[in-house]
């Protein structure tokens, strides 16, 4: 498999056919009128019904057999380390494993467990630096890490996030992990963060394990980061009336958490309902964390804010694709010509009480995996940690 990852997209024109749901991604349109799609170069290039797109020629062909189909599943928030190896839990394996939870994308919330981590302002840069090049070029099971997270500590100036951004750093770690704590100091840090092109997460709640921090309401607000890392607490979470307070007072990203409380995680879906701003709220696990590793996590979340959060199921993957794309500028994430043809075959579990894979997420249960696909490349066939599915896709060609 990371022979595979490691020689990158594979030239020819793969079909995939009888599609039985394809799942946009897109919450304006979450279900799709089309049963084929075709790539290229692990590039979707055209989405439709088998009659009116262009699949002669085609150098692979997986045959979905009546399956749903959604972009790959995208974890906003995880705590990477290096390799597939967590010191948090001491696990190994750990990212194969989110691929057999039909993970494809995963978003570094900083590279907090590194055992030893520098805090000093040179090391670190330098962390983040190493972390986004090993990450770019080691991809566990073809899993996409978007690593390279500086937890941001005092003292820091324009010309580190300048320098750190023409390295090649995209992303800020959690907002509260390191010793940047007050609202105003974050102010300033996010902005150069955005002035040179980086996203920015910051830590709500309560703290997450000895050593980290609690960071309230007013700070989120002041701090104006692009994500509202964990809303529902990492996993202390704040009062109801401050998720409120955050939903109704700020346009940014929504996250929720496995890691975290989930009576806190379910308000602010209401309130992102009642807002009419659905269009915000993306999922992650936050794993690594004391409570372990998730390898069904974005599974279980798609489950739990459908079922108990009174979400179509639908709606529900769309936090864990599309709006996470989109709110995170990732080139995946929807079912459309252009984006990495990166996808999720799933179909109802066997023996759901749900009549099909969509009624069987709306009660709560997890679907059934059958084979995943990064940039155009089958990564696993029926997955290891899902309940078996009743129907699995197969490679023709
Ligand atoms: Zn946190």
């Amino acid at each position: 498999m990371a022979d595979v990852a490691a020689a990158g997209s594979p030239a020819g024109k793969l079909v995939i056919r009888n599609i039985g749901l394809l799942l946009s991604g897109d919450l304006a349109r979450p279900i799709l009128d089309a049963d084929t799609i075709v790539a290229d170069q692990g590039r979707i290039v055209a989405v439709g019904k088998a009659k009116d797109v262009d699949t002669a020629g085609a150098k692979f062909v997986i045959d979905a057999k009546g399956c749903a189909v959604s972009p790959g599943l995208i974890d906003s928030h995880v705590h990477p380390v290096f390799g597939d190896w967590t010191p948090r839990q001491s696990q190994l394996g750990w990212i194969d494993s989110f691929l057999n939870g039909g993970v494809t994308t995963m978003i570094s919330a900083g590279e907090v467990h590194l055992p030893g981590r520098p805090k000093d302002i040179v090391g670190l840069k330098a962390l983040a630096i190493t972390a986004q090049r090993s990450f770019d070029a080691f991809r566990p099971g073809g899993v996409k890490v978007h690593a390279g997270a500086p937890v941001i500590e005092k003292g820091m100036v324009e010309e580190d996030f300048a320098e750190m951004a023409k390295a090649g750093v995209k992303w800020l770690g959690e907002i509260g992990l390191g010793s940047v704590k007050a609202g105003d100091e974050a102010k300033k840090m996010v902005a150069w963060a955005r002035k040179y092109g980086m996203n920015s997460t910051i830590h709500t709640g309560g703290p997450s394990v000895p050593g980290s921090g609690y960071i309230d309401e007013s700070v989120v607000l002041e701090a104006d980061a692009d994500v509202i890392g964990h809303i529902n607490g990492g996993h202390t979470a704040l009062s109801l009336q401050q998720i409120t307070c955050l939903c109704e007072r700020c346009e940014r990203a929504i996250e929720i958490v496995h890691n975290g409380n989930e009576l806190a995680g379910l308000h602010a879906l209401r309130i992102a309902r009642e807002l009419r701003q659905l269009e915000r709220v993306i999922v992650g696990t936050d794993s690594p964390a004391g409570s372990g590793v998730q390898p069904l996590g974005i599974l279980r979340m798609i489950a739990l804010l459908s079922s108990l959060g009174d979400t179509p199921a639908e709606q529900a993957f769309c936090f864990a694709t599309g709006n996470t794309a989109r709110l995170r500028n990732l080139d995946c994430g929807l079912i459309e010509p252009g984006r990495a043809a990166d996808f999720v075959f799933m179909d109802r579990a066997q023996h759901s009480s749900g009549k099909d894979l969509l009624d069987s997420v709306r009660k709560g249960d997890l679907p059934g995996i059958g084979m995943v696909v990064i940039d155009g490349v089958v990564r696993i066939h029926r997955s290891r940690n899902t309940p078996p599915a009743d129907r699995v896709p197969a490679v023709v060609t």
